[in-house]
């Protein structure tokens, strides 16, 4: 009895060490294929004015302030890009970063904070943007590891804040409960530029990241905040797709306005979760918004968010 006992637990562990070489292998081929898809990542420059660009790699699209006073650089995508980032801003300055901002705490926006930080930078960013990436949070039922002490910003701000930097007034303004609770605008008064972070994703539906205090509701107010403050003239820098303008986020906070009215008048008739998610007549005449949030995500998030 015992002498079998003993087969079958030498067995289940030969299995065991089995399946975590197995795993092991597993991961590093993970580990393997992240680092080719960053290889493969060129960080494109869009110049904007002779002062202020945009740059896209991979994650949340990158605004830079250059001049006098040195780079401002708005948020810094994934920390295996930083490298590259920084190349990319040497061909436009030879001034170091001297702040990072942060408009709101998702890794593909603040995943290169530590190693900016150690390139001399400072981090600022809205109080909640540091809470959250200082701690664990859940995303998409996923936990995400909170950051080292040196990832963090080290001033954070609540409502409005101004720089004075490179010859130029930039206005820092948060909007409450929108793409996070944490999110913020920066708007180069001067050069006429507004960076939205993910409180825009032009051309596509958006992502509300309501487990992390984002609502449709917050989100509609932030985009009408942004259009009170630009003009006709202002080029528009999104979290994530082209550069934008003001007539672009007209149409696009009432197509979020009519899609929060749709959804509302179900709640109203008592309509459940599930029957909200399958109506395909919620987002009817909007398919061209369809992303990488599908017309049935964004049903569900609104109806999600005004139920809270
Ligand atoms: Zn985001």
């Amino acid at each position: 009895m015992n002498y079998t006992n003993d087969i079958e637990i030498k067995n289940r562990l030969a299995i065991i060490k089995q399946m975590r070489s197995l795993l092991s292998m597993i991961g590093f081929f993970i580990v393997l294929i992240a680092q080719a898809q960053n290889d493969q990542v060129e960080i494109k420059v869009h110049k904007l004015t002779d002062h202020i660009y945009m740059l896209t790699g991979k994650g949340g699209n990158i605004g830079i302030s250059v001049g006098q006073d040195g780079v401002f650089m708005i948020d810094d995508q994934f920390a295996p890009l930083t490298s590259k980032i920084l190349t990319a801003i040497k061909s436009i300055s030879d001034q170091p970063v001297t702040y990072v901002f942060n408009t709101h705490w998702h890794g593909d926006h603040t995943g290169g904070n530590l190693n900016m930080a150690n390139e001399g930078a400072i981090i600022v960013a809205h109080e909640n943007v540091r809470k959250r990436i200082r701690f664990d949070q859940l995303m998409k039922g996923q936990k995400k590891q909170g950051v080292s002490e040196k990832s963090l910003p080290v001033i954070t701000f609540t409502e409005d804040m101004m720089y004075y930097f490179n010859e130029e007034e930039v206005f820092i303004s948060h909007i409450h409960k929108a793409h996070t609770d944490g999110d913020a605008l920066v708007y180069f008064t001067k050069n006429n530029v507004l960076h939205m972070g993910d409180a825009y994703f032009q051309g596509k539906f958006p992502y509300i990241d309501i487990a992390s205090g984002g609502t449709i509701d917050g989100y509609i107010e932030g985009i009408k905040k942004a259009i009170l403050l630009i003009n006709d003239d202002t080029q528009v820098i999104p979290g994530h797709g082209k550069v934008s303008n003001k007539s672009e986020l007209k149409s696009y906070v009432n197509m979020l306005k009519i899609l929060r009215q749709r959804v509302m008048d179900e709640i109203s008739l008592g309509k459940s979760l599930e029957q909200v998610k399958v109506n395909i007549n919620l987002t009817k005449g909007y398919s061209s918004y369809n992303g990488w949030i599908t017309e049935e995500r964004i049903r569900v998030s609104i109806y999600k968010s005004l139920q809270k």
